[in-house]
This record gives structure tokens, C-alpha cells and sequence, in this order.
């Protein structure tokens, strides 16, 4: 089981830091974990700097730009520091920063060329889960895949937009059907040899409460995380409990 967690813009480089260094002093429970830690672009170097007593750790990128080098203030391309991994898709990406699919399409084309393993967020809204359209919108965010998956590794998040950062969470019936779904679709678009490499992992308001019970869905492979993975004592009982 994989733990990764999405820190948002909620931690700067000093709380990063401060982070890290409470899991240096605990690294006990943290050593022998599959762990993927998603900073806040300007904390990455320091995190991975700071990490590197942990030989599993993965460290990415929360978004990447849809170009790899150009004329584009502010953004980052997937080549401006070396990562381990990075996210595309995330539904604030979506909704607060307007990303379209075709715009999504890019950077998860440059993602997958560029780094050992891509998080492909999708999620449905509330208002397409009570319109019976889960599986409508998600059919059409995984329209994106390329027909060919050579270099990354591919991971589905599945966050239903009305659980990220809302305490409602799915039931593990409801979370386990819409991943097969995604695995039905997935089964499709390639050869079994790559859906056996393709990893599915839920995300939405997971905490230390809820984890141990979510993980009891067969088919999720691990957790995105984001507030409460920041909070040091709750991101350590979450590592423990899965
Ligand atoms: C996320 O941002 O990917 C997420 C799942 O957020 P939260 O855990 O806060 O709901």
C-alpha cells in the first residue's frame, strides 16, 4: 500500500523542513514504507535534500506545466528540478485554474516522458454523481491515456470532487465499483502485462480515522492525501494504520 501525500500550498519551506525533520527523528516508522511526498514546488529541493535517509521515498511535483521550456511566467516545467513524480489533473487544477482536458492531455504527456511515475487524478462533481454521470465524467477524463505507456508509471487517483477536503467520504462498496470501472476501461485501452504495472489509489478527505477501514477495498492500491497529511502526528498514524 502506497502513502502519498499532497501538501497543497499548506506547508512553506520552513514547515517543510520542520516536517522532515520530525520524520528523521521518528524514522522508524517511516524506513521500510512506500511513502511519495508532494511539496510545494519551492520546498522540493529542500524536501528531497532532507529525505534522503529514506531510501523508498518518492518526491514530485504537484502539477507541471503543458510546455517544457517557453515563454511562460510563473509556471514550472516538469524538467525545472529533478522529481521522482508528479500529479496532473487535480481537481483544484481543474476547477480553480480552469485546466481543460486537452490542457491536462499535455502535461500528462509530459509527465510520462519525463519522470518515473504519474498520478492522473479524475473525479466526478456532485452534481454528475446525483445525475447518475460518475462513470460519463470519468470516461471522459481517462479519454486522455495515451495508446502507448512506455518510460513512467501510470497511477489513477480517483478523488470524487465532493470529498476533497469536505469529510464526506465514499463507502468502500461505492469506491471499490468505480474503481472497477476504471479498471474495466483501462483493460480496453491496453495489454494485461501493462494493467497489472497501472496502480488505482483513492483520495478524499482520508484521515487517521478512516484509513485502516478504506484500505479494506481490494482493488485500491494506496491514498492521496492531502490536509491531513500534513499534519505531522495524523500523516505518521495514517503510515501506520495501512
Ligand atoms: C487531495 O487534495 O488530493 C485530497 C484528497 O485532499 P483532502 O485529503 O484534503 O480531501
Amino acid at each position: 500500500m502506497i502513502f502519498a501525500a499532497n501538501w497543497k500550498m499548506y506547508l512553506n519551506e520552513s514547515d517543510s523542513n520542520e516536517f522532515v525533520k520530525q520524520m528523521h527523528l521518528e524514522k522508524e516508522n517511516f524506513v521500510d514504507k512506500d511513502i511519495m511526498i508532494f511539496p510545494s514546488f519551492s520546498s522540493i529541493r529542500s524536501v528531497k535534500d532532507n529525505t534522503l535517509f529514506l531510501p523508498k521515498i518518492v518526491i514530485g511535483m504537484q502539477d507541471c506545466s503543458h510546455e517544457i521550456t517557453g515563454a511562460l511566467t510563473g509556471d514550472n516545467s516538469i524538467n525545472a528540478i529533478e522529481v521522482d513524480a508528479c500529479i496532473v489533473g487535480h481537481s483544484e487544477r481543474r476547477k480553480i485554474f480552469n485546466e481543460s482536458n486537452e490542457i491536462i492531455k499535455r502535461k500528462l504527456d509530459n509527465a510520462l516522458n519525463n519522470v518515473a511515475s504519474t498520478i492522473l487524478c479524475i473525479g466526478e462533481t456532485k452534481e454528475e454523481k446525483d445525475k447518475n454521470e460518475t462513470f460519463n465524467t470519468l470516461e471522459n477524463q481517462l479519454s486522455i491515456l495515451p495508446k502507448e505507456l512506455h518510460k513512467s508509471q501510470l497511477i489513477i487517483a480517483y478523488e470524487p470532487v465532493w470529498s476533497i477536503g469536505t469529510g464526506l467520504v465514499p463507502s468502500n462498496e461505492y469506491i471499490s465499483e468505480v474503481l472497477s470501472y476504471i479498471k474495466r476501461y483501462l483493460n480496453e485501452l491496453y495489454s494485461d502485462e501493462i494493467c497489472d504495472k497501472i496502480l488505482l489509489f483513492y483520495g478524499g478527505s482520508v484521515d487517521e480515522n478512516n484509513i485502516k477501514e478504506l484500505s479494506k477495498i481490494g482493488n485500491v492500491n494506496g491514498f492521496l492525501v492531502g490536509s491531513a497529511s500534513c499534519k505531522f502526528e495524523k500523516f505518521k498514524k495514517m503510515i501506520n494504520a495501512i
